[in-house]
């Protein structure tokens, strides 16, 4: 079968034939039909020193797909062959502490789907039985490859507590274009998205943003009762801090590529922030509310996405996502 493989700990992947994969127990074989590029398929391909810590090659990547079961080694519960399923990327151990109080997103013992092991960029692949979603069949395959940004969205925002207030979105990648729709989907009075490059703030103003900008201007300091944080940017965790009102609220997500030092007395303690941070999405609250928000209409996945390769043009989807001229880049096979 053809997949992206990480063949050697240096710089970029290979497109190339290795043998299918068969469902280990406790695991479904997929005939893949899409899967969407993340952020961190970039950093496995430039292999950063971040992909260096998690990742032992050779594997295949990719962690968002959608694919049709097509056998399941195990208690298939719910489960049945046809059946078109998606991966939660964090794959739990179900003993720890963690998974035994509801935090298995944070497993102490987490695996990654894609990272630690073999991922979705490939004609077929496994999944554990234990993190398989199983997708309502009405959703776009497109759709149900891109629900795992989405999931982050959701986990960002239900923590932010959003109803009637006015929201600011640090960084429009695409998990900060799903949270600016989340936003606005859970009752936001206002949101404003904040980013560089213009396609992606065009694409916010149709994801639903009120308003948007090129960076965050002094007059909005003191403005924003929530901000999420999306962007990873180091310099964006001061416009985070100051932008939030007197006793607002700052969601942290994106990851900043190096330590950044903060005015503990001037943010933290006299403007009495409050802080939440988000890693992943919640199992499986997260992705039920993922589906209520599509089946609903609320969100339109669709707008996301905007373009779409063959699996073997890899390395051009890579070019389009790096360009940040794009929202969502889809594989389908
Ligand atoms: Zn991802
Ligand atoms: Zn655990």
């Amino acid at each position: 079968m053809l997949a992206v493989v990480k063949e050697a700990p240096v710089p970029g992947v290979s497109v190339k034939d290795i043998p299918r994969p068969s469902a280990k127990p406790g695991e479904v074989l997929v005939r893949v039909q899409a899967s969407s590029i993340c952020g961190t398929d970039v950093s496995i391909y430039d292999w950063t020193p971040w992909a260096a810590g998690h990742i032992t090659p050779p594997m295949v990547v990719g962690h968002e797909l959608v694919g049709e079961i097509l056998e399941i080694n195990g208690d298939p519960g719910a489960l049945r062959a046809g059946d078109l399923v998606s991966s939660e990327t964090h794959i739990f151990d179900g003993t720890c502490y963690q998974c035994q109080i509801g935090n298995q997103h944070i497993c102490e013992n987490m695996e990654l789907f894609g990272i630690g092991r073999d991922g979705g960029f490939a004609e077929y692949a496994t999944i554990p039985i234990r993190t398989t979603w199983r997708n309502d069949p009405s959703l776009d395959p497109e759709v149900m490859s891109a629900q795992e940004p989405l999931g982050n969205a959701v986990h960002v925002v239900t923590k932010a507590d959003v109803p009637g207030k006015t929201v600011l979105v640090l960084g429009l990648g695409p998990v900060g274009l799903a949270a600016v729709a989340v936003a606005r989907a859970y009752g936001a009075k206002r949101v404003i998205g904040v980013n560089r490059g213009a396609f992606r703030r065009e694409l916010a103003v149709k994801m639903g943003a009120d308003e948007v900008l090129e960076s965050v201007p002094s007059s909005l300091h003191g403005r924003a009762d929530v901000v999420l944080e999306m962007s990873g940017n180091v310099a964006a965790i001061e416009d985070a801090l100051a932008a939030a009102r007197i006793a607002g609220r700052i969601v942290w997500f994106g990851i900043p590529k190096a330590p950044a030092s903060i005015d503990i007395g001037k943010y933290i303690i006299n403007k009495e922030l409050a802080f939440e941070s988000v890693f992943g999405r919640r199992i499986w609250q997260t992705w039920h509310q993922v589906s209520d928000l599509l089946l609903s209409g609320r969100v339109d996945l669709a707008t996301l996405v905007t373009h779409r390769f063959r699996l073997a043009e890899f390395e051009e989807a890579l070019r389009v996502m790096r360009s940040g001229q794009c929202g969502k880049v889809v594989l389908t096979l």
